[in-house]
């Protein structure tokens, strides 16, 4: 196994990584910027390394503190959790070729996921359903672009390939504008990725969002542990997750499960990651892949019972996968609140001193944040400041564990989300399940 850890990320997946090193005596460095002297996985972690100042780049960022972090305190590989360098295929490299494990995949396969159109035509080829659109890069001849759009058919969407984080975007609902929306899509992708590569997909109009989690080994074994619903969103960023998504049958399942694992197989891939897919009318339409551990993987985990963080360890330690498919068995239904340090009504940012922090307990309820009472919630990073994760013998209990839980947690001191989410727990058509992406923004009058 693998003997110590550099934990280069902060926040509650820290603390989650660091609980699966404990748990497998896997010693842990917890590299921090000097804006985070008290998380609690720095003050935890068996060695610790401040890499840098508050800002992101010169820290979390920073390739040359983390890879020197692991040299001077002999770590073998490093984590880099979600976020930050987790999907930036030259740190993999860099890592790998310091000597070190990267926990996740071959920087191949980040690089390949990391350009949307080199993923579409590489989910094509293994057989994995995608949007229908342009099938590669626009080119210059506005004439064929014309004629694409319309074989497609209107709305379409133009979206830049190195795009990320819901930016890079534009939806075209007539020909009148498709020329214009091409032109400011492709400046935009200039300015913010350095790549103005740009291709079109037909735009659904009332999708879900569905993904596949999968988790391979180097060992040519790849297994998928069942979907994820994550619709519940508000500018392109997840509020709630739920597993299994509600109304989804095994043959489905199983049928897209298995497209994604044989694209695994067929990349060679490694360690954890999520097939991204838009679902409308009963099928799936494959949007790109993660090539990393996600917010919302609890979910995963309590239905299936396996641990993702101990099985990416395993993997990068060079063993085997401790699951074969006919092991994965769904039990019963999760559901996760993201809990965000903002104001409920306006979304803007609440970082501060948590005066007094209760956490929620009992039966199927899980919480992963590094929050306590005293803890200072640092303005520099993602509003995110933990997650409330429930499971139930179905989605009507785990519902109901919610309720309970977000009635119980007590946070002071700072302004979050959980009014937001007590709210959304009795909207109906929450609790009737399988709602689209557009419905929170609609229902908050934000659409
Ligand atoms: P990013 O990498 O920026 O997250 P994605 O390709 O995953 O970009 O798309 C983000 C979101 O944009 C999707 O979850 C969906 O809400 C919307 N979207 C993307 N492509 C389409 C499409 N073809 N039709 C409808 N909505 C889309």
């Amino acid at each position: 196994m693998l003997d110590k850890i550099v934990i280069a990320n902060r926040g509650e997946i820290a603390l989650r990584i660091l609980r699966a090193c404990r748990e497998m005596d896997i010693k842990t460095v917890a590299v921090h910027s000097t804006a985070d002297n008290n998380l609690k996985h720095v003050l935890l972690a068996d060695e610790t390394v401040c890499i840098g100042p508050p800002n992101s780049i010169e820290s979390y960022l920073n390739m040359p503190a983390i890879i020197s972090a692991a040299e001077v305190t002999d770590a073998v590989a490093i984590h880099p959790g979600y976020g930050f360098l987790s999907e930036n295929a030259d740190f993999a490299e860099r890592v790998e070729s310091s000597g070190f494990a990267f926990i996740g995949p071959q920087a191949s396969a980040i690089r390949l996921m990391g350009d949307k159109v080199s993923a579409i035509r590489a989910m094509k080829e293994a057989g994995v359903p995608t949007v229908p659109g342009s099938d590669g890069p626009l080119g210059e001849d506005a004439d064929e672009i014309i004629k694409m759009a319309r074989d497609i058919g209107y709305p379409i969407i133009i979206k830049a390939a190195a795009g990320g984080g819901g930016r890079g975007m534009r939806v075209v609902h007539a020909e009148a504008s498709l020329t214009a929306a091409i032109t400011v899509t492709k400046a935009e992708a200039r300015a913010a990725f350095g790549d103005d590569t740009v291709y079109m997909e037909k735009f659904l109009e009332k999708p879900r969002h569905i993904e596949i989690q999968v988790i391979c080994d180097s060992h040519g074994n790849a297994v998928h542990l069942g979907e994820r619903d994550c619709s519940m969103q508000r500018r392109h960023q997840k509020v709630i997750e739920e597993a299994p998504a509600p109304g989804l049958t095994e043959e489905q399942r199983n049928a897209i499960g298995e497209r994604c694992v044989k694209a695994c197989q067929e990349i060679g891939y490694r360690s954890a990651g999520t097939f991204e897919f838009l679902y409308e009318d009963g099928e799936f339409y494959f949007i790109e892949m993660n090539t990393r551990l996600q917010v919302e993987h609890p979910v995963t985990e309590l239905i299936t019972g396996v641990d993702l963080v101990r099985e990416q360890l395993r993997v990068a330690a060079g063993e085997k996968l401790s699951i074969r498919q006919e092991d994965v068995k769904i039990q019963g239904h999760a559901i996760e609140c993201r809990i965000n340090a903002e104001d409920p009504k306006t979304f803007m940012p609440s970082p501060g001193l948590i005066t007094l922090y209760h956490a929620p307990g009992g039966p199927g309820v899980r919480i992963d944040s590094h929050i306590y009472s005293g803890y200072k919630v640092p303005p520099y990073y993602d509003s995110m400041i933990g997650k409330l994760i429930t499971h139930g013998a179905d989605r009507k209990a785990a519902i109901a564990r919610m309720r309970n839980a977000l009635t119980e947690i007590v946070i002071e001191g700072i302004k979050t989300n959980v009014p937001l989410h007590q709210e959304i727990c009795q909207h109906a058509a929450f609790r009737q399940g399988g709602t689209d992406i557009h419905y929170l923004e609609k229902r908050l009058g934000l659409a």
